[in-house]
């Protein structure tokens, strides 16, 4: 049974209620969540209010050795966390093991480090006077996560929250919430005190709601969909709240004739597919130079369908569990308007039904389509599922233009051997971050975040360290 974690310890809801937790590749619930409200996120704030002018006076190597402390737990008992994340979320155990809970535990080492390097401004007028800036930490701040990569982005926020002295009230996705408990667990063991972090588990509109809302919140840092970042924008912007916003993506992979092809194509199956596709980097829209699309196509076609779809929880599977039966119905629901708008499926297209004890789980094949006009709704809105497009074109301009034409300005991935062209593309392609010749390749430090509709902001590395933090210029006359 999983329960909230407030002023250090585990409650149950002010509420007593609870819903149902369930395991996607089964398609059965498992487990209670609870069904907090504004009441826990009240006792979460109080706590937090309590915690923060000792946590905020706490030297960072203090803040750091708890930090490191916290990372060291989630290490020991990764098989644990990355069994919990398969099993919640539907991905593979594999990919939980070596990606999600890794990059959870780097996530607070990499902050717990970097605070070190964290150093404030100093302005010299010559003869006169000298400024400098302190960063002191905000106050209470919030963090509301999503499902898809779920304990790896919760930690992304909670981590550089903590280290630079807030106290934090935390909400994972209801639909995800394992992990984040068991973190919860893994902060009582290191001893972080009392109330410097508080995780209220519950749906968004009530938990959520209740900590966009909260005065005494003077920030909020959303990971999730492009139309709740709006509903949460419309809410914090007139309380004058600091907000950051990382939201959907429909990022454009461009294929030029003279890719490394090989490098390419595996690259691609993975930028397509991993994560069932619930990565909010993968490549949805595969854009091919026109000399090498055939070829493309039928390779690439081939490669796909060679993934193993099934049982997250055996070793050589390649795709799981989508994460709810009704996100699965929304991505079929995406793969027949494809249809209706005269597009082609490729290979997959359908829900799949894996043999044994996953029959009732719910899964989609891995799915291609081609045919689509770049401006119709499928190459537009975002699917988030294990489902691409792929278009031919002819010119840089051509791409560029079909690439830079939906809302979304999240990632791109460019393949070619022309380094004049890969620096003009990336000059000019609409995204936050632009992969060349790779992709998903992160350095901590990077700025990360999207334009236009992808989100507001960028977290990671000394951008992180300053959102959390809250400038104030001292000038010393001379
Ligand atoms: P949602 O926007 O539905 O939910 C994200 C979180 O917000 C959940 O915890 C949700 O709770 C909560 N929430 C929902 N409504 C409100 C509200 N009114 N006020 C406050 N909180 C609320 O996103 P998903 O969980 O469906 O995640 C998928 C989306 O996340 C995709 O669009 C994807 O692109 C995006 N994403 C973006 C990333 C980026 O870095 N740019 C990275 C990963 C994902 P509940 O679960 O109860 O609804």
């Amino acid at each position: 049974m999983i329960k909230n974690y407030i002023n250090g310890k585990l409650l149950e809801p002010v509420s007593e209620k609870y819903f149902d937790n369930y395991d996607p590749a089964i398609g059965e619930a498992y487990g209670i969540v609870p069904d907090s409200d504004e009441r826990d996120v009240e006792l979460a704030v109080a706590a937090a209010e309590a915690a923060f002018p000792a946590w905020a006076a706490t030297p960072p190597d203090e803040r750091s050795r708890i930090m490191f402390k916290i990372a060291e737990l989630i290490k020991r008992d990764l098989a644990e966390f990355a069994r919990a994340e398969c099993i919640d979320n539907g991905k593979p155990l594999t990919l939980a093991k070596t990606v999600d809970i890794p990059r959870a535990i780097k996530n607070f080492e990499f902050f717990a480090s970097a605070i070190h390097g964290f150093a404030s401004e100093s302005h010299n007028i010559e003869g006169e006077a000298v400024n400098y800036t302190l960063r002191n930490p905000i106050g209470i701040v919030g963090a509301i996560s999503p499902w898809n990569l779920p304990l790896y982005l919760f930690t992304w926020k909670i981590a550089p929250a903590l280290i630079t002295g807030n106290c934090v009230i935390a909400k994972p996705s209801e639909i995800t919430p394992m992990t984040a408990f068991l973190l919860s667990e893994a902060c009582i063991e290191a001893g972080l005190p009392e109330g410097v972090l508080n995780i209220v588990h519950g749906y968004g509109h009530k938990v959520g709601k209740a900590i966009t809302a909260h005065p005494k919140i003077k920030a909020i840092t959303f990971t999730g969909g492009t139309k709740t970042g709006a509903d949460i924008a419309s809410v914090v912007a007139p309380m004058f709240k600091k907000l950051s916003l990382e939201l959907g993506g429909k990022n454009p992979n461009i294929i030029f004739a003279d890719a490394n092809y090989e490098k390419m194509l595996s690259t691609t199956v993975m930028s397509s597919f991993r994560n069932q596709g619930e990565i909010c980097l993968c490549g949805s829209r595969v854009f091919v130079e026109k000399p090498i699309y055939e070829k493309f196509k039928k390779d690439f076609v081939e490669r796909t369908k060679a993934l193993k779809i099934g049982d997250p929880l055996q070793n050589d599977t390649d795709q799981g569990a989508i994460v709810s039966k009704e996100h699965m119905e929304k991505v079929l629901g995406y793969i027949k308007l494809a249809q209706e708008e005269g597009g082609t499926v490729l290979c997959g297209g359908n829900q799949f039904i894996p043999e044994g004890r996953c029959d009732n789980g719910w899964f989609i094949e891995p799915t291609i389509i081609e045919g689509l006009a770049y401006n119709c709704r499928t190459n537009q809105e975002e699917i988030f599922g294990p489902v691409v497009t792929i278009t031919p074109f002819e010119t840089e301009e051509e791409v560029l233009m079909m690439a830079n034409s939906t809302e979304y300005g999240l990632a791109s991935i460019i393949w070619t051997e022309n380094l004049s062209r890969a620096h003009r593309m990336a000059a000019n392609i609409q995204t936050g971050i632009v992969w060349i010749n790779c992709w998903m390749v992160r350095d901590l430090r990077t700025p990360f975040g999207g334009m236009k509709s992808s989100g507001v902001g960028r977290e990671g590395g000394m951008e992180a360290l300053r959102f959390f933090t809250e400038p104030k210029n001292v000038c010393v006359k001379l």
